[in-house]
Formats: C-alpha cells, sequence, structure tokens
C-alpha cells in the first residue's frame, strides 16, 4: 500500500482514500474519526493491514475535542474501586508523555484543597500513594502535602476560607482535537485511506456477513459504496445507531452524558497550579491550557440526538458556582470566552444509571458477522483500546500480526530534540522571531519543518492572523494542505481552538481564515461568505442557547437560530453541486 510519508491529509489525499475505499481491496473499514477510530486505523495500518478511515464530518468534530483534555489515570476512577483501568491509564499516559507524543502532552500540576481538619488529608493522601505507586508518580513529581500557607503560595487566586490545607500532584494534558489529527497523520503516513466528510448510511452484507457500507460523500452529495473484509466502527455516542443500521444485536447501550467546560482568560485566575476539587456529584477541575484556564466539567444524562449537544445556562452557572466557590476574585459570565460541549460514550448493561457511577472501560464486540464495534473508554486509553478493536477485527480477518503502536511516535515527535536546537535557524529562514517558532514547535513538534518551508515561499504568511495574534496565517493553510481541514469551523473550532479561546469565539478572524482556506481549497466568492455567514450563525446559536434554562429550551433556541442559515446553506450546496456537474 502506498504510504504518504508526511501524512498530509490534503483534499488530493481524500480523493484517493475514496477511491482506494471504493476499490473493495481494503481488509478494514473503520467508522469513526474520533480519538479511538483515529487510532484504530493507526493501529491497524502499522500492524500492516489495509485499512481505511471514514468519518461523517471532520476529525475530532465529536467527543473528542470536547473532553477534559487530560491524560490522566482518572483518581476519582480509584475511589469507584477501578484500579485496573487507572493502572493502564497511566501506564498510556507515560508512554505519551516520554516516547509517543511528547510534542502534545505535557505535565500539568494539580492541588487538592482539603477543606476539613483530620480524616480528609489522610483519605486523599492515600489515594495518591495508591496513584503514585501504580504509576503516577513515572515521570511526573511524586504527590506532597501543603499547609493552607504552603496551597496559596501556589494558589494565591484561591480563597483563604475554601482550604485549609492541600495536597499537590501531577497529571498531564493535551489539545484533544489537534491529537486526534495528529493520530489520523500519522495513521496517513503509515499508509491508511482517511476520508473525512463521508457519512455511512447503510451497511451491506454478502451471504449475511457485513462487507462494507453504502455512505454519502458530504462535499458532493454522490452515494458511495464502500467495500472491505471487514469493518469496525469507533462512533462514540453514535455507536447504538450504527449498530442498529447493521441489525446488529448486544446487551449494552450507550448512555451519553453530558459535559461542558468554560474557558476564561488567564489573567483571570492569577496563579500556578491547577486544582482540582470534589463537588457533590463529581469532580470541578480548573486546567492550565491553552494559554488560559479550561473549567469544567458537568454530568448530566443527554436524551436528545448526539450529533448537537448544546450547553445551558444552567451548566454554565453550575461551573460558575463550583468554580466561584474556590476562587477569591469570582467570575462572572463576563469572563467566559468559549464553552464546550461534549457526551461522554458511557456503556449501561441494564436499566438507566447515574451517570456519574457508571465505568469507563470500553467493551468490544461483534454485534453481527463482519462488524467489529467498540463502545466507551477515555481519551487517555486511545491507544490500548484501538488495538483491543484491531484485535478482535484481525481475528475475523485470519490475520495474526499484533499491534505495533507502543513504539510508533506520532508525527513530530522523533525529531523534537532536533527541531528545539534549530529554533535559531528555522526563525531565520521564516523570517520570524524565535519565540513563534517555539510556539510552533509546541504545536506541530518537528512538523514544524513544514510550515518553516511553506513560509520560505510565501513571506506574507508569517503575519498573524487577524483578532488571533497567537497564530500566524501559514497555519490556516497548513491546516488545510496537511490536517484535513475542509471548512472554516474546522480551522476555528479545531485546528486552531478560536472558537473556545478567542473572547469573541473567532469571529474577528472568520474573515481573513475563510480568504486564506478559499485560495487554498479553491472555493467560490459565495461558498467563501457562506462559510463566514455560517460561522457567525453557529456562534449565535451556541450563545442562544447558553442563555435558556434546560436542555429542551437550550435545543430549540440553538436550532431556530440556525434554521434559517441551514436553508440558504441548503440551497448554495445545491448550486454548487449543479455547478460541479455542469463542469
Ligand atoms: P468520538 O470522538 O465521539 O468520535 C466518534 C466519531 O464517529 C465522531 O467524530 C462522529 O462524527 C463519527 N460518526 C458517527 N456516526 C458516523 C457515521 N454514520 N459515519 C461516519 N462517522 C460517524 N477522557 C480522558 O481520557 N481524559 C479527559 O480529560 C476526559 N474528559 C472528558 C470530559 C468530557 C466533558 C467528556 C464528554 C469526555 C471526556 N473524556 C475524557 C472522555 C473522552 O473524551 C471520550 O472517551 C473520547 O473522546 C471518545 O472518543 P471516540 O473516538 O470514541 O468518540
Amino acid at each position: 500500500m502506498p504510504s504518504l510519508p508526511d501524512g498530509a491529509l490534503s483534499t488530493k489525499g481524500r480523493r484517493r482514500a475514496l477511491d482506494a475505499l471504493g476499490s473493495g481491496e481494503l481488509d478494514l473499514i473503520v467508522i469513526g474519526g474520533g480519538i479511538t477510530g483515529a487510532g484504530a486505523a493507526l493501529d491497524a495500518a502499522a500492524r500492516g493491514l489495509n485499512v481505511g478511515l471514514v468519518e461523517a464530518r471532520d476529525l475530532a468534530s465529536g467527543t473528542s475535542s470536547a473532553s477534559s483534555k487530560l491524560i490522566h489515570g482518572g483518581l476519582r476512577y480509584l475511589e469507584m474501586g477501578d484500579i485496573g483501568l487507572v493502572r493502564e491509564a497511566l501506564r498510556e499516559r507515560e508512554l505519551l508523555l516520554t516516547r509517543l507524543a511528547p510534542h502534545l502532552v505535557a505535565p500539568v500540576p494539580f492541588l487538592w484543597p482539603l477543606r476539613r481538619r483530620g480524616w480528609e488529608r489522610a483519605y486523599i493522601g492515600a489515594g495518591l500513594v495508591l496513584y503514585d505507586t501504580i504509576g503516577g508518580a513515572r515521570s511526573v513529581p511524586r504527590h506532597r502535602h501543603l499547609s493552607r500557607r504552603g496551597a496559596l503560595a501556589v494558589a494565591p487566586a484561591l480563597r483563604h476560607d475554601a482550604l485549609c490545607g492541600a495536597l499537590q500532584f501531577h497529571d498531564a494534558a493535551e489539545d484533544d482535537a489537534r491529537m486526534v489529527a495528529i493520530v489520523a497523520r500519522t495513521a496517513a503516513a503509515r499508509g491508511a485511506y482517511i476520508a473525512t466528510r463521508t457519512r455511512v448510511a447503510g451497511f451491506r452484507r454478502t451471504e449475511g456477513r457485513v462487507t462494507g457500507v453504502n455512505a454519502v460523500d458530504e462535499e458532493t452529495g454522490e452515494e458511495l459504496v464502500l467495500r472491505a473484509r471487514h469493518v469496525a466502527t469507533a462512533a462514540g455516542v453514535w455507536t447504538d445507531e450504527l449498530r442498529a443500521l447493521a441489525g446488529g444485536a448486544s446487551s449494552w447501550r450507550v448512555v451519553p452524558s453530558k459535559g461542558i467546560h468554560i474557558f476564561v482568560a488567564a489573567d483571570r485566575i492569577p496563579m500556578e497550579t491547577g486544582v482540582l476539587a470534589r463537588t457533590e456529584k463529581s469532580v470541578l477541575f480548573i486546567i492550565p491550557w491553552g494559554g488560559g484556564w479550561l473549567i469544567g466539567d458537568t454530568d448530566t444524562q443527554w436524551s436528545s440526538a448526539p450529533d448537537e449537544p448544546v450547553a445551558t445556562r444552567a451548566d454554565i452557572d453550575y461551573v460558575l458556582a463550583k468554580a466561584n466557590a474556590l476562587l477569591a476574585a469570582p467570575l462572572s459570565r463576563e469572563d467566559i470566552h468559549g464553552v464546550t460541549v461534549g457526551l461522554r460514550p458511557l456503556l449501561a448493561g441494564g436499566a438507566a444509571s447515574d451517570t456519574t457511577r457508571i465505568s469507563r472501560r470500553d467493551v468490544v464486540e461483534s454485534p453481527a458477522p463482519g462488524l467489529t464495534t467498540i463502545a466507551g473508554g477515555k481519551y487517555t486509553t486511545y491507544r490500548v483500546m484501538a488495538a483491543r478493536l484491531v484485535d478482535a477485527a484481525a481475528r475475523a480477518l485470519g490475520a495474526s500480526n499484533p499491534s505495533v503502536t507502543e513504539d510508533v511516535p506520532l508525527l513530530g515527535a522523533a525529531g523534537l530534540l532536533a527541531a528545539r536546537r534549530g529554533r535559531d535557524a528555522f526563525a531565520a529562514r521564516a523570517g520570524v522571531s524565535a519565540a513563534a517558532i517555539d510556539a510552533l514547535i509546541d504545536r506541530y513538534g518537528d512538523r514544524v519543518q513544514e510550515l518553516v518551508a511553506l513560509l520560505e515561499a510565501r513571506p506574507e504568511l508569517a503575519e498573524p492572523l487577524d483578532g488571533a495574534r497567537q497564530h500566524l496565517r501559514a497555519e490556516v493553510v497548513y491546516a488545510c494542505t496537511h490536517e484535513g481541514a475542509l471548512r472554516l469551523e474546522d480551522v476555528l473550532a479545531r485546528r486552531t481552538r478560536l472558537a473556545l479561546t478567542a473572547p469573541d469565539r473567532g469571529l474577528a478572524a472568520a474573515d481573513q481564515t475563510a480568504a486564506l482556506m478559499a485560495e487554498t481549497l479553491g472555493w467560490s466568492a459565495a461558498r467563501t461568505q457562506a462559510e463566514v455567514e455560517t460561522w457567525g450563525a453557529m456562534i449565535a446559536a451556541q450563545r442562544a442557547g447558553e442563555a435558556e434554562p434546560d436542555d429542551a429550551a437550550a435545543l430549540a433556541a440553538f436550532g431556530a437560530t440556525l434554521a434559517d442559515r441551514r436553508q440558504a446553506e441548503g440551497g448554495l450546496a445545491s448550486a454548487e453541486k449543479r455547478g460541479t456537474r455542469l463542469s
């Protein structure tokens, strides 16, 4: 299978992927381009299988862009008695931090404030001793006990009366959406075919076995027949829907649990550490992330369709109230930049359960001959989940090659140290500051060389993006030529994280980003304008939802705000399709 050494996810690469998926020569089709599906495509390609991945929307457009962005063992799962899960997650954390993704995953200090004297310190301290012993202290410092004064020295933003002491420990964080794109690129570099905006609409069977899928190319509206010797789903909260489409059966069902985060500027919370605090039902995280603070989350059952979960006023008020119980200078709604909303793909066996108590374990099944599914799990353990899914698919295919991803660094990792050493030379070649190169290395690892080559060829792209000075214009072009971005939303929400981190959620950057994408992807003027208008409508719809008290009202407000836009878009898409057919 020919591979792309740089794993570039371009429109040409997508066309090639669709041709390969239609050829009937693949061993495996993976459905779902979240972290689990991207991980499965990498696992399969690395062990020598011919694999293609289809994603209905964009890479990481589901849950995998809305997590707490922690690569962690999960202290609270220890409390639930899930030591095996925590141990496995800590092993993965270690691998990612040290070998597989040191350019994407970084250690983060956390403070656990203690509210009561006596038993609480002993209880949490014992939990952290266990955490450190089963892997929590590998590659990061061991936990330590702090007095109130010691805690307030590292976290002066906390209220004096919010704690009587604290424990400090370390976990790790990453950019969840960017990491999915890098895993998918690493898969492509190993020969996997990646096709985004390709929605599976049905399954094909030959003599009772699943042998492919019917899909829709969401870029052209074309109906596609994609074939392979085996099909696997890694569809998160869409798992039940796909299983039903395939006519398969299972004793498990997905119970989606909604979680939201808010983002506030760095200077609103002056401290040098993250915070993890217990709430009545779950925990609150205040995480130093993306140049500011990511604060969450919530855990409530979601009973509507999984495509567009929305945050409500109640969700945001809850997070603000929990944070303000700890912070000396309270946050208000005006401090909030962006909000993320995600659905945890939790699995339940019997009747409805309390989502805060459901285990984060994953389940691999074969609900129909020729079809393997995976559901549940956590972002942190994506690599071992992917290996379990591909093990089952490989068994069904009669292949015995084992998973090798433990020894496959993600793209950008291999030459990280050399890239850091070469920063001054890169800066000179690219005509930007050494600090700008550092920022690029933090986002792209050794792939910084591809951006430097682009900047040498097109020096005008070294300017910062309007309304988002932390990003160079070159990054928008690169997102289209190497990271699979096809829509304005893909760049504003997931390749950059402006939808979350910019105070205006990327509105000021939208025009220029769309113009750069238009010249790279060949958009018409009408398409470019439509992309900008859709982004504006999307942000307005999110804000409309966030003003409503509950899920039903927020969904109604969200949908109503987007309705006109969607109608206009439908008209434009069919006009462009007619144009394509005529030309
Ligand atoms: P998804 O990312 O949802 O991917 C499924 C994909 O399938 C989607 O992109 C979807 O578009 C695609 N798809 C669906 N139907 C079709 C179709 N018909 N055709 C083609 N494609 C289709 N885990 C951690 O380890 N650390 C954390 O800090 C953490 N925090 C979390 C916080 C919150 C609020 C939430 C909600 C989850 C958190 N998790 C965390 C869990 C973690 O985010 C998820 O387990 C993980 O992202 C799920 O990834 P996935 O690939 O299985 O699903």
